[in-house]
């Protein structure tokens, strides 16, 4: 290795020299991402008389990954640099964190492109097999929605009609909505079986009246055995499709046809004709609350229970008591969690660990929204790419990953729904942005710096207000 004794010099014994030096060296030895997204989270923090040098890392995960990766290199080109014995060891310095949160900026380049997923619309009802009964967790408030929720799938049209669920963002609204469609296409094949959110709906009635097609899109609907309508706040003030709705709703009533809506608020509070709202009361409301700290525990044993790696259980209340109750929110951490362990090779998932993975993740949940415009800004700010091109179609691996990125932290981050993600991103499928969050996930748990990014961008957007 002619490089690092190139650099010998025995007068270097300055913690910030030696590092300086050993850095030169290590640039020429190890390529260039690598030691970009590396060593550029790695400080000197002190040279103690005992001939043992101490670098700080920014949390627990760089602390692993550079032990397992550099640490005997890094040894050898300190040693050979100052020619003393020396032993390096890596802490954790959280303050480091922030310092360094603005200066790690990373091109796509330096990640290692995965081979390209096709993403395939085809076969899509619309509906999640994850988004059934049996994966619903029953808890004081939410079981009067699941069972009038398991009520209507059992006998459609029959029960509670319509069934009007409500309730805040990541409370399981979707999942109901999903699971009654799930079940009534396995029980009653011969039912046809609707799920549509309330932007697609508006969607497909502009344009059906802008392609004079709207008998067909009347058609469509009124031939439904089961509408399930979500986000119906989304009509507000859309009069002509509340108008649309509203006819449609009526006749499938009258016919007996099972309606069941989703709305993040209770129908007295949505602001819409009342006629219309008066009609949603006549079936059944329920209203779905944030599940307290048991049933978080219980959602995330229901989680983990799937996954190859053990959780101590100090481990999961920690979640559970960090967790204000949102659901995506607790399976995004959970995701995290397991990325962060899988790339650390840990055994078992512990307190300390949790709270690596986590540690920026919980902070101001609720103070600081995050937007889907933010997302996007930050997005391609970190990776150097226009707005256009992260909404656009090009196929290019370094548009196509930070494309990914941005749904993917859009469908963790935000409330809103997969249409209106795909909508927002160029108007793509609903599909495609599930596809590339899953895909995102994937890689996080393989490749470390793709965590390091997704932790990065999390962090940025965190800290910034809309
Ligand atoms: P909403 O539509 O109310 O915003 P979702 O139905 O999309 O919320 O739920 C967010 C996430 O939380 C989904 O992945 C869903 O499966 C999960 N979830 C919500 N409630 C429960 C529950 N009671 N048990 C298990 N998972 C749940
Ligand atoms: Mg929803």
């Amino acid at each position: 290795m002619t490089a690092v004794t190139k650099h010998r010099d025995s007068s270097i014994n300055d913690k910030d020299a030696i590092w300086a030096a050993a850095l030169e060296v290590l640039q020429e030895i190890i390529s260039p991402s690598k030691y970009k997204s590396t060593f550029s989270r790695i400080m000197p923090v002190e040279l103690t008389k005992d001939n043992e040098y101490i670098l700080g890392v920014p949390n627990k995960f760089n602390q692993i990954w550079v032990e397992r990766q550099y640490l005997e290199l890094t040894t050898k080109v300190i040693r050979d640099i100052t020619g003393k014995d020396i032993t390096v060891s890596i802490i954790v310095d959280s303050s480091l964190a922030d310092e360094m949160l603005s200066s790690t900026n990373m091109s796509v380049q330096e990640i290692i492109p995965e081979k390209r997923i096709e993403i395939s619309t085809s076969d899509d009802n619309g509906f999640d097999p994850k988004y059934t009964f049996d994966s619903f967790v029953i808890g004081d408030t939410n079981h009067f929605a699941r069972n009038a929720a398991l009520a209507v799938a059992e006998s459609p049209g029959l029960k509670y009609n319509p069934l009007f669920i409500w309730g805040g963002p990541g409370l399981g609204k979707t999942h109901l909505l999903q699971a009654i469609g799930t079940y009534v296409q396995e029980n009653y094949p011969q039912k046809k079986v609707v799920y549509v959110t309330s932007e697609e709906f508006t969607n497909q009635f502009i344009i059906s009246t802008q392609k004079n097609t709207t008998e067909a899109f009347r058609k469509t609907y009124r031939t439904t055995d089961l509408l399930l309508i979500d986000d119906i706040q989304f009509l507000e003030k859309k009069t002509a499709t509340v108008e649309q709705f509203f006819h449609t709703f009526n006749y499938l009533r009258e016919r007996g046809k099972q309606v069941v809506i989703a709305s993040d608020r209770s129908p007295s509070e949505i602001d819409m004709n009342e006629r219309i709202t008066s009609r949603f009361n006549s079936g059944l409301q329920v209203d779905i609350q944030p599940p307290i700290y048991e049933v978080r525990l219980a959602i995330l044993r229901q989680y983990t229970q799937s996954m190859s790696i053990a959780f101590q259980p100090e481990a999961l209340s920690f979640m559970a008591e960090k967790s204000s109750g949102n659901i995506r929110e607790m399976e995004g951490a959970i995701t995290r969690v397991a990325a962060f362990a899988e790339l650390s090779h840990a055994e078992f998932i512990d307190l300390e660990l949790v709270k690596n993975a986590t540690m920026d993740y919980f902070k101001d949940q609720i103070e600081r929204p995050i937007s889907i415009a933010s997302i996007q800004k930050e997005v391609c700010r970190y990776y150097g790419i226009t707005h256009a091109e992260l909404i656009g179609s090009k196929r290019k691996q370094d548009i196509v990953f930070p494309r990914h990125v941005a749904m993917y932290l859009s469908q963790e981050l935000t409330d809103t729904s997969l249409p209106k993600i795909g909508a927002s991103f160029g108007g793509k499928d609903h599909t495609t942005v599930m596809h590339a969050a899953a895909k995102i996930k994937k890689m996080m748990s393989s490749q470390a710096e793709v965590y390091s990014q997704i932790q990065h961008l999390t962090n940025a957007l965190r800290h910034k207000a809309i």
